[in-house]
């Protein structure tokens, strides 16, 4: 937020600065980088003795971005800055006496009017507006999370915060489903995806029946918990969990921080392919996922365990991801290493990569490579690189770009150290072309977390 949008934020709060009701809402949030500083003020704690002369008051503008100078009077430059700060540029509080005016006009009780009119009566009266605005700036702070409380603190039927945390996430999905719900249905009506489902076995009935998901999708299967309602994931800001009959956002602290509601519009939409995988049971076949990502794991894995034939390649390959192979540069295949060189990819990339892979624990290594988890990466990373359209088919450039980490996502992370692990192979030159082959759809039996996966539920 600029400067201007901050006074437009704090000229909307003035109106209530002789009356005791509490403001409820506004557009504009608060700049999260003045947070501790306006929650300082307004608790006393970095205490400004504001009423002690113009100077702490001047340090106070001059902190909230106003150029002038330590003057310690009370004189017009100051004058500006805080009518300028409190009611905005240009209405007309510009002078020692049009702020008294103004403040008398607003019941405050600032005795005598003479000249230079910032006496102790009135030096107290700025001291108490300039708190009380910090107050109401900062309900729109992130908030944080302290693990030294109980966690029934962060009940939101008992805590405020707690309960505007969750009724700003529940808004966000209100403003914001409907728009995920077009980007899928744009996705399943595209020639594109169809011809891709239609080459599986019956694959029109799997259109029709996700044409069907996503369009009956009802507000009702998708919420938002806190830290009160699920405990485990305190540490992490956003992060989602979808089965076949539900979608849960799981929001923590510094959910209003810049760029988190991006973050949570990801989430959504990795979510919610998810919960369609598991109504269908696959969209990409195993088979599919096999040429792009040879380490894949099914997520039939529950098989795998038992040794079915049916799974044994599937299931060597997970015992060799269990006994923590190691991958080694100098074990990359030439050709390999010749196609990354095309795509302008050197060997101090490429060991990143490897380094990733390498130092992976097992948990994440069957959670890079789940099925399940790669589906929903493939639609994110699509919708990574052009917004809202998840027939994207990615380019040499793009794929440049994710794996130099110029363009990052988790889903990117995940997806690349999958990659690594694969050493890989196919080249990646092949691995785009099977990628972009890819119905850009996933499936899952299993409960997916954007955590390392929990095998299986049931
Ligand atoms: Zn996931």
């Amino acid at each position: 937020m600029n400067l201007t949008e901050h006074l437009k934020r704090i000229q909307s709060l003035m109106f209530v600065i002789n009356e005791e009701e509490t403001i409820t809402s506004s557009n504009l949030s608060t700049d999260p980088k003045f947070c501790n500083f306006y929650r300082s003020i307004h608790e006393d704690t970095n205490y400004i003795n504001l009423a002690n002369g113009a100077g702490d008051l001047q340090d106070f503008l001059i902190t909230v971005g106003h150029n002038i100078n330590k003057t310690w009077k009370f004189d017009i430059p100051t004058a500006r800055a805080l009518g300028t700060w409190v009611w905005g540029t240009n209405k007309g509080y510009d002078t020692p006496l049009e702020i008294f005016d103004k403040m008398v006009s607003l019941g405050y009780d600032l005795g005598s009017r003479t000249q230079t009119p910032y006496g102790p009566k009135m030096a107290i009266a700025v001291n108490k507006m300039v708190k009380k605005i910090c107050g109401e700036l900062i309900k729109d702070c992130p908030i944080s999370f302290d693990k030294s409380k109980p966690i029934s603190f962060y009940n939101p039927k008992t805590n405020s915060d707690a309960k505007k945390l969750k009724q700003r996430c529940e808004s966000y999905i209100d403003s914001n489903l409907n728009k995920i719900k077009t980007t899928y249905i744009n996705w399943i009506s595209s020639d594109k995806t169809r011809k891709k489902i239609l080459k599986q076995p019956h694959g029109l009935n799997k259109i029709n029946h996700l044409d069907k998901l996503i369009r009956s999708f009802p507000r009702t299967k998708i919420s938002c918990k806190g830290p009160f309602e699920e405990v485990q994931y305190r540490d992490i800001n956003i992060r989602g969990l979808a089965n076949a009959y539900f979608i849960t956002l799981n929001y923590y602290s510094n959910f209003v921080v810049e760029g988190i509601e991006d973050k949570l519009y990801e989430v959504m939409l990795h979510e919610f392919s998810h919960y369609l995988d598991k109504n269908v049971e696959g969209i990409n076949t195993i088979e599919q996922w096999d040429k792009v990502l040879p380490k894949i794991i099914p997520n039939e894995t529950a098989y795998l365990l038992d040794n079915s034939p049916k799974y044994s390649l599937a299931g060597n390959l997970l015992k060799d991801l269990l006994m923590g192979e190691q991958i080694d540069y100098k074990n990359i295949k030439p050709n390999t290493i010749k196609d990354f060189t095309k795509l302008n990819i050197e060997k101090q990339h490429i060991q990143k990569w490897i380094d990733e892979w390498n130092r992976s624990t097992i948990e994440d290594r069957i959670y890079a490579c789940n099925q399940s988890e790669k589906e929903s990466n493939l639609r994110s990373i699509r919708n990574k690189f052009k917004k809202d359209d998840l027939t994207y088919q990615l380019t040499t450039y793009d794929f440049e770009k994710m794996f130099k980490k110029i363009v990052r996502s988790d889903d990117i992370t995940w997806t690349l150290t999958c990659y690594a692990g694969s050493r890989f192979d196919p080249p990646p030159s092949q691995f785009i072309n099977n990628f972009n082959q890819l119905a850009n759809n996933k499936n899952s039996n299993t409960n997916s977390f954007d955590s390392p996966i929990q095998y299986p539920e049931s």
